[in-house]
């Protein structure tokens, strides 16, 4: 089986690790580690990255710092943009909000692939996207939104939800109401995640045998766009 991990970050690479995952997509959560990770996807073909400033830092962002990602992402056409998005248990829900639009902003610009944080704030994150007329593909990532929010971003949107939790009943429940078709999968850079695991559960759930062959297109359909 190939897998690609669809969420990991810089201190953990995960296809350095275990043996099926041939590579891996590494998001920034802020302005410091872009540089870094640049480094790596340059010396490391089966590293993409994603860049951005994620809401647990955005108070480390300093002036310009959507037009120095803009600039970041015209180097190379493979960058992406994560992670990004709000989350209700942290501080400066305002200031989340502001740096989530300007970077959906040169999503938008660039078109690319979007990487999404949210945490109990999927009405926020709701209301944003409803301002912007067409969106590039948007990954949710650990997404724990219930029925409803899942249905109206799926009508919506171009949505992928990538998973790394399939043993809860809520979890479980999530899997079977999401088309197989958009379904990735990520250690969220958590050593205990195996991802071949994560798989044979998602197959179980789905009752597709194949679960892994379409789970490695449908990531790879995100890195070719
Ligand atoms: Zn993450």
């Amino acid at each position: 089986m190939k897998i690609i991990d669809a969420h990991s970050h810089i201190e953990y690479i995960s296809h350095n690790i275990q043996p099926d995952v041939v590579g891996t997509i590494c998001c920034a959560t802020n302005e410091s580690d872009w540089n870094n990770l640049a480094n790596i996807t340059l010396n490391d073909k089966n590293v993409y990255g994603a860049f951005g400033v994620h809401p647990w830092f955005v108070d480390t962002i300093m002036d310009g710092f959507d037009k120095r990602l803009y600039d970041l992402l015209k180097l190379n056409d493979s960058f992406m943009i994560g992670e990004i998005g709000l989350d209700k248990y942290r501080p400066n829900m305002e200031q989340q909000i502001d740096v989530f639009e300007r970077q959906l902003n040169v999503a938008i610009e660039m078109n690319r692939a979007i990487f999404l944080h949210c945490v109990g704030a999927w009405d926020k994150i709701l209301h944003v996207l409803k301002q912007y007329k067409k969106l590039p593909t948007i990954i949710a990532h650990d997404f724990n939104g219930n029925n409803e929010i899942m249905q109206n971003l799926v009508n919506n949107y171009d949505i992928m939800f990538s998973i790394h939790r399939a043993d809860k009943p809520t979890e479980i429940r999530r899997i079977e109401q999401i088309s197989i078709e958009k379904i990735l999968v990520e250690s969220d850079a958590k050593p205990d995640v195996i991802l071949h695991n994560v798989i044979d559960k998602i197959s179980d759930i789905k009752k597709e045998p194949n679960a892994g062959e379409i789970i490695y297109k449908n990531t790879q359909r995100i890195l070719q766009k």
